[in-house]
């Protein structure tokens, strides 16, 4: 629209409530970690804030990817996923956890995760409705809950095991109660849920009819425990939404591709909603998926075992720092105790981290939905070659010096 006036006129003002986003998008503000990302970069210093592998992925499945553009597997895939994608994921689910699933009814392929959890809440909440939330949390699923109309109800996981205290955890379930989000192996914490505290939530959900939501993208990196998707437990298949990616897995964080998992008429609402905000994930990509998830069960331990391996360099090097660490038992992610740096401040200590001696973290806070509650944490991923850790090592004993 023209903004023209005539000569000497000073153009109408818009009104501030149109020049501004919604409320709901000014409800919360970017994401930190992008931007501890981007003040990284500047610096030159190491990324140690943001989860992306900084190694290559498996060559099949990059093999594959090729192959699949060469073959013009060009144009949009059925909605919610090609069918070998489909029937790739029913057959690992069956595999690894003896889960029946069914390709042609159950399974929404989505752009990563991060898609897969946005549309199972805009399918599952209605302005208003409870949502239980673990805290601290991946710090997706506060704008999740707000875009969704969500009422969220923080749980805490309770410092130093990040231990579910079972009486605050059915103090958060009432009649409003309408989802539960969970993400085990747990991004920040490095939390694994035991198989007793799903089996709490499992029956909370159902003495209240709730659904629930689980973030399952770390379930191959593990350290100690076993992985349990809550749907494999007695009366949850079709009150649970799993909700998986190739991201972690395959070290694939680029490729937006992800699922989500559940039975009709959950998956009906959530294909719909899938359809109306992407159409659906790269058709190419999606064949290439079917070449990851048919990898070998060496693939899925050989990437434990390295994870390991750069969680020990990584925990190392903090607590020679000063850093006082959370040991995870899965995902990549160590979350950190910086009392003993004399900062009040976990956003200013993360920007004096960078600035002197180029190493990125994120801010405790992003976490909390009080951010006091994190003013005194930083987390650090992994998920790197072991000589960037090793030169973010080099760097990081610097800090007592500075
Ligand atoms: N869920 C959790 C718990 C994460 O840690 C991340 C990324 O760090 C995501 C989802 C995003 O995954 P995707 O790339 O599949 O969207």
């Amino acid at each position: 629209m023209s903004r023209s006036s005539p000569k000497g006129t000073p153009p109408a003002p818009i009104s501030d409530r149109k020049t501004l986003g919604s409320k709901k998008a000014a409800r919360f503000t970017e994401s930190v970690i992008r931007e501890m990302t981007r003040l990284c970069q500047k610096q030159g210093g190491i990324n140690l804030a943001q989860g992306f592998p900084d190694f290559p992925a498996p060559e099949a499945i990059k093999e594959a990817a090729v192959a699949a553009i060469r073959a013009d597997v060009n144009q949009y895939a059925i909605t919610w996923g090609a069918r070998s994608l489909r029937e790739a994921i029913a057959g690992k689910y069956q595999r690894d956890y003896g889960m029946e699933i069914d390709p042609e009814r159950d399974v929404v392929v989505c752009c990563g995760s991060t898609e897969a959890m946005i549309a199972s809440m805009l399918a599952v909440v209605d302005p208003g409705d409870e949502v239980v939330v673990f805290e601290p949390f991946y710090e997706n699923y506060g704008p999740d809950a707000i875009l969704s109309g969500a009422v969220p109800r923080y749980v805490t996981l309770h410092e130093p095991d990040w231990r579910l205290d079972a009486d605050e955890l059915s103090a958060a379930f009432n009649e409003r109660t309408r989802a539960i989000i969970i993400n085990t192996p747990n991004n920040p914490t490095g939390k694994v849920f035991a198989a007793e505290e799903l089996a709490q939530i499992a029956s909370l959900c159902q003495k209240w009819g709730v659904i629930a939501i689980t973030d399952e993208i770390y379930e191959h990196i593990l350290y100690e425990g076993r992985h349990i998707p809550i749907a494999s437990l007695d009366g949850m298949r079709d009150r649970t939404v799993t909700i998986n990616s190739l991201s972690k897995t395959y070290s694939l964080t680029g490729w937006r591709v992800g699922w989500a998992i559940a039975t009709p008429p959950l998956s009906d609402a959530i294909r719909k909603v899938h359809d109306f905000l992407t159409v659906g994930a790269a058709a190419p990509l999606q064949e290439a998926a079917v070449v990851a998830l048919g990898l070998s069960d060496g693939y899925y331990r050989q990437l434990a075992e390295d994870y390991r391996a750069r969680r020990d360099v990584l925990l190392s090097a903090l607590e020679q720092s000063g850093f006082v660490c959370f040991k995870p038992d899965g995902a990549y992610y160590i979350m950190t105790d910086i009392s003993g740096f004399g900062f009040s401040d976990d956003t200013a200590f993360a920007r004096h981290l960078i600035q002197t001696v180029g190493v990125a973290a994120v801010p405790g806070s992003s976490f909390y939905h009080r951010p006091e509650d994190g003013a005194r944490k930083l987390r650090f991923t992994f998920c790197k070659r072991e000589e960037t850790l090793r030169a973010a090592a080099e760097r990081l004993v610097l800090l007592k010096r500075s």
